[in-house]
């Protein structure tokens, strides 16, 4: 493995279910289980409204779990309250798809990077320059940026700041959401370059959500692919193409690829409504290969000895 096996976070049987006002459950994340390893960048796919967000808005405290826990370091953040939350809080930092929706725009870079360390007073004032100075080096910034404001500058230099500021407080944990999605091509190759690069000398644990494939199996060093709100096979990056569960495959069968030779094919059917969940396999209804049990009984998520986890009834990982 080319990162530590060990464990800085640890998922634990999540689910997390949002009341609607007819009164019925939603349920976005269905009991969902995942570690995550120092220096390891953990890739979560799926369609949209998979539960991926959702599942990395619990673990950054922003919901609640229904039911479940999430140990960090053996601790249960999810246990935590008040300024012991606070705390916590400094270890995991996200980075957003839009960081302007997250930055005041009458704030200088300067202060905007800076200012998470303000907030847990771990710098003063005197202090912002010479600091946000040095963020903006570790993301390849030139200095100048310090002073200048969000709507001056480009969408990857602002995705830049987003790391600088989510770097800030040397977290241990670095939760991407889509955070190169809205990026060109180019640029994004760029983001995620430089993501690579800090993890390495930071030794981070990165959680990428991301709905490219392609760029999660060459950055992911594993990949969790969720359907419906459960997690269905986790494979390593490298070995996307060789993923197993139909769901994973219909996917790879679904993306464009100029070197594939293989016509597209889209993903057959609509994903159930999460209000709806069918009894066994979440899949079941645009499955090929669904037999009876597969309405049965749900598939459990079963790990073999290279590392290689899949939740279906009629395929061993
Ligand atoms: S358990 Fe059955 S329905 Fe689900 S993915 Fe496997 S074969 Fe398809």
């Amino acid at each position: 493995m080319p990162f530590e096996m060990e464990k800085v976070l640890e998922i634990s049987h999540i689910v997390k279910q949002f009341l609607v006002p007819d009164g019925r459950s939603l349920t976005a994340c269905d009991d969902v289980s995942l570690t995550l390893y120092k220096g390891e960048t953990l890739g979560i796919v799926g369609e949209s409204g998979c539960g991926k967000s959702t599942l990395v808005k619990t673990v950054m405290q922003l919901y609640a779990p229904t039911a479940g826990a999430i140990y960090h370091r053996g601790v249960d953040i999810t246990k935590l309250k008040g300024e012991a939350a606070r705390q916590n809080r400094q270890h995991i930092q996200m980075v957003f798809q839009d960081p302007m929706q997250a930055f005041n725009p009458k704030m200088k870079i300067q202060d905007i990077i800076c200012e998470p360390l303000r907030n847990f007073a771990i710098i003063k004032r005197n202090q912002v320059e010479e600091k946000a100075k040095e963020l903006l080096r570790i993301v390849e910034l030139s200095e100048e940026f310090a002073e200048r404001y969000p709507g001056n500058m480009s969408g990857g230099q602002r995705q830049r700041i987003a790391i600088a500021r989510a770097l800030a407080l040397e977290p241990e944990i670095l939760v991407c959401d889509e955070a190169t999605s809205a990026l060109d091509v180019s640029v994004q190759e760029r983001v995620v370059k430089l993501l690579v690069k800090i993890q390495k000398e930071k030794q981070l644990s990165i959680i990428f959500i991301c709905h490219d494939l392609a760029l999660v199996s060459k950055l992911c060093h594993r990949v969790a692919v969720m359907y419906l709100g459960n997690i269905v096979e986790i494979l390593s990056g490298d070995a996307i193409l060789e993923a197993k569960h139909p769901y994973t495959k219909a996917l790879l069968r679904s993306v464009f690829s100029l070197k594939c030779k293989e016509e597209i094919q889209l993903l057959d059917g609509e994903v159930p409504s999460p209000l709806d969940l069918p009894q066994g396999c979440p899949f079941q209804d645009r499955c090929v290969e669904c037999r009876g049990i597969c309405r049965q009984e749900k598939p459990v998520l079963k790990l073999n000895s290279d590392g290689h986890s899949i939740a279906c009834h009629l395929i061993s990982a």
